[in-house]
């Protein structure tokens, strides 16, 4: 017998499978995913490898042809379906075989209940990104190499830390301080927590989660296992009718992984599920100690657990008889992923559901355009949950145009309409939070007087202002020069859009004499847990008035809370990427959701320079169906996903004339490998942060209509690259349809 191996080595030359003969002591022993130790090379180094196929017969002379040596040690295999799902994600989403295997394999390797430090970033993309340009802009250059370090791979080891990025403790503290690192041990007790199961306690159903819990069960009795989203509102249930579904799944002997992200992991919602399904849940978090997680996995092979719940990677929980992944939230980007390979935990977990026989459902109040565009392509069935469960009445939303503001005299960030609501709240004695929606601004340019916003005339994208007057695109690279006066209208009101949180605290505290004031962003919660605190204390009705990012939008309920006034809905909406209008119409929906979630009706102030922007209009009247099409329209004009595929290759070199040259390379292979022109290929341009410790990147794009022809056209780039000495010295990632911009 033999066994075709692939060697535990990160690099695009070697990523292939090499055949080894089983010696007969070990025949029966290995199956698909089992870890080996085989001889590797010329020196027959001693390496690590993962089984992934066997075959009778030898591809070459048979005495040319090593053994294996030895099953590794305190190895774990990963299960023959997995090995599929890797080689999916490798085909799908570039990278070595390895790395897509390593990235099904929840846990490395068995481990001790040794001390080990690891450094892990706490920061999303988005504030990463402002991070690490605020240490830029300020010349901290350890501070920046840490940050970028751990950009590229979230979670290390301390010592390696330290070692390859040069940095001292004191650096990892700062930043600890900052609240952008958790320094952690795994001291911590390996224990398992036992829950006993509540009583029954059953819902009744009303007709629209009947309805759906009842279509995902009739396909499913009768072995159509298909894609299901449920739509609908924060509230109306979703949660109740994945446990209804759950309950039948496991009730065939079948088991479910549920995909939370983090954020919304909290407490009562994990409580619900162990109120149901008892200790047969096990859960995974990204504050869980590699052993602990081990010893989940463990109980997941005895057959212990039925419910798997946590973030992205328990979408590889290696059950035997998988039978539904449900996809909460589904629209969240934290489901994709920062390293290579960077699937998408959505797609990942339809190709999974598919592979396995498992019916997939995704669930959100918001639907990324990629589930809804499934449902109307007939691949996902599309579940409607309209009304909020307890019956309360969605929030009334008042959009205030700015441009009249101005015009009427008030040059205040904060509209009259939002002023005399804030009032008759400190009058009645409720709250109310402003939200200053900072994700994703990268600087844009407007008017004021008439709210034109300067684009890219090719990408349909906003300009970002640089250094020293420039506004540039961060797809093509197109550039041209502040402009004095607004090209619309002539007026001089032209320029930056400014505002911070800080300021609009000064403004509050100023209009409201008198009114307690609470604000949370970045500045005032660098220490550890004073997230939690700032909440806490407006829940205890500490304050009237709490100022805040996009911190204060998720998971959180407050009842007393019946105004939400949103300041400046456009800065997200003018942010330099395509998704920025899908973006700007979630987070409204779901900041105006925070208004009147007791029993108190809620209100809500959208204030805006473009209140003719669909992504305002629909968001304003709480009309996704209505925001779809419009969006849609604007995604198949520019063949932006899910119309089209977007392949994003990131380049990074220490030599930026070289760096430029090899982009230069790559674009001309693209155009020759392009046979059938059926790409469209934007830049190589500089992305938004151009260097990063002493690194300069560029970042090429490639549209295309027809998923598999990028699909090949990425094969292609792959071997070109492997095959030329010439990008040795630089590092090529690919991301394949990303979730914001390089
Ligand atoms: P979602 O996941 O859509 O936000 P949940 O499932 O969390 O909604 O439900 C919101 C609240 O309504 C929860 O407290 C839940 O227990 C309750 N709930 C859900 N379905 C019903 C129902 N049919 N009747 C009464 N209460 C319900
Ligand atoms: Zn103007
Ligand atoms: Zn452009």
């Amino acid at each position: 017998m033999y066994a075709d191996i692939i060697v535990d080595i990160t690099h695009e030359k070697l990523d292939k499978v090499f055949q080894y003969s089983i010696p007969s002591e070990l025949e029966g022993a290995l199956s698909v995913g089992t870890e080996v130790i085989v001889p590797f090379g010329k020196g027959n180094r001693e390496m690590s490898g993962y089984v992934v196929a066997f075959s009778g017969k030898p591809d070459y002379p048979a005495e040319k042809i090593k053994p294996v040596l030895k099953k590794a040690e305190k190895s774990i295999a990963i299960e023959s379906k997995l090995v599929s799902l890797a080689a999916w994600m490798k085909e799908q989403y570039g990278g070595t075989m390895i790395q897509a295997l390593k990235t099904v394999l929840p846990i490395k390797r068995k481990e001790a209940a040794r001390m080990k430090r690891k450094v892990r970033l706490l920061l999303d993309t988005e504030e990463a990104k402002e991070r690490l340009k605020f240490y830029l802009d300020k010349n901290q250059k350890a501070r920046a190499r840490l940050l970028a370090g751990l950009m590229d791979q979230p979670e290390q080891e301390y010592e390696l830390v330290t070692k390859k990025l040069h940095v001292t403790l004191a650096v990892i503290r700062s930043l600890e301080e900052q609240g952008v690192l958790a320094l952690e041990s795994e001291e911590m007790m390996r224990g398992l927590v036992r829950y006993r199961k509540h009583e029954e306690d059953t819902v009744h159903f009303n007709e629209e989660q009947r309805r759906a819990a009842g279509r995902f069960w009739e396909d499913y009795r009768r072995g159509i296992y298909g894609n299901y989203l449920v739509y609908g509102i924060t509230g109306s249930g979703k949660t109740e009718v994945y446990i209804e579904m759950i309950r039948k799944v496991v009730g065939q002997g079948r088991q479910a992984i549920v995909l939370i992200p983090e954020i919304a992991l909290t407490y009562q919602t994990v409580m619900r599920f162990y109120a149901r399904f008892g200790d047969r849940v096990s859960i995974l978090n990204s504050r869980m100690s590699a052993g602990e997680r081990y010893d989940q996995m463990e109980r997941v092979k005895r057959g212990e657990v039925d419910v798997m719940i946590g973030p992205r990677s328990a979408l590889f929980t290696p059950f035997k008889n998988l039978g539904l992944i449900v996809v909460d939230e589904e629209h969240e980007s934290a489901y994709k992923s920062e390293q290579v390979p960077r699937y998408h935990a959505r797609e990942t977990a339809i190709a999974r559901g598919k592979m396995e026989g498992a019916s997939v459902v995704l669930g959100s109040a918001t639907p990324s355009l990629e589930a809804f565009y499934r449902c109307k392509t007939g691949d996902c069935t599309l579940l409607r949950l309209p009304a909020r469960a307890a019956g309360q009445e969605l929030p009334r939303v008042y959009t205030v145009d700015m441009r009249e503001e101005l015009k009427q005299g008030n040059r205040s960030m904060i509209s009259d309409r939002l002023k005399e609501l804030v009032r008759e709240r400190l009058k009645k004695g409720q709250q109310t939070m402003l939200f200053l929606n900072r994700r994703g601004y990268a600087g844009f340019v407007s008017c004021r007087s008439c709210g034109y916003v300067v684009k890219c005339p090719h990408c349909d994208v906003s300009l970002s202002a640089h250094k020293g007057g420039r506004l540039v695109c961060h797809y093509c690279g197109y550039e041209e020069r502040t402009r004095k006066t607004c090209p619309s209208c002539g007026s001089g009101c032209i320029g930056g859009f400014k505002a911070g949180t800080q300021q609009i605290e000064d403004i509050v505290k100023r209009e409201f004499a008198g009114a307690k004031v609470l604000r949370m962003d970045m500045d005032t919660t660098k220490k550890k847990d004073s997230h939690e605190k700032i909440l806490s204390a407006f829940s205890n009705g500490e304050a009237d008035i709490l100022i805040g990012t996009q911190m204060i939008v998720k998971g959180h309920d407050f009842p007393n809370v019946t105004l939400v006034g949103i300041l400046a809905a456009d800065m997200s909406l003018y942010s330099n990427d395509y998704r920025s209008g899908e973006r700007t119409f979630e987070l409204l929906v779901q900041a105006a959701g925070r208004a009147g979630r007791g029993n108190l009706k809620g209100e809500v102030v959208i204030q805006t320079y473009s209140p003719d922007h669909y992504s305002i209009r629909m968001a304003a009247a709480q009309d996704y169906e209505g925001f779809y099409k419009e969006e849609m329209r604007y995604r198949e004009l520019m063949g932006y996903p899910p119309v089209s595929d977007l392949l994003a290759v990131l380049m990074t070199g220490a030599d930026e004339k070289y760096l430029e040259l090899a982009a230069g390379y790559l674009k001309s292979f693209a155009v020759r490998a392009d046979k059938e022109k059926v790409l469209q290929i934007i830049g190589p341009a500089s992305p938004y942060v151009s260097k990063v410790s002493d690194e300069y990147r560029k970042v090429m794009y490639l549209k295309c209509k027809k998923k598999e022809d990028l699909i090949g056209i990425k094969d292609l780039l792959e071997q070109y690259i492997e095959i030329n000495r010439g990008f040795d010295c630089i590092k090529i990632q690919f991301d394949f349809n990303p979730m914001g911009i390089f």
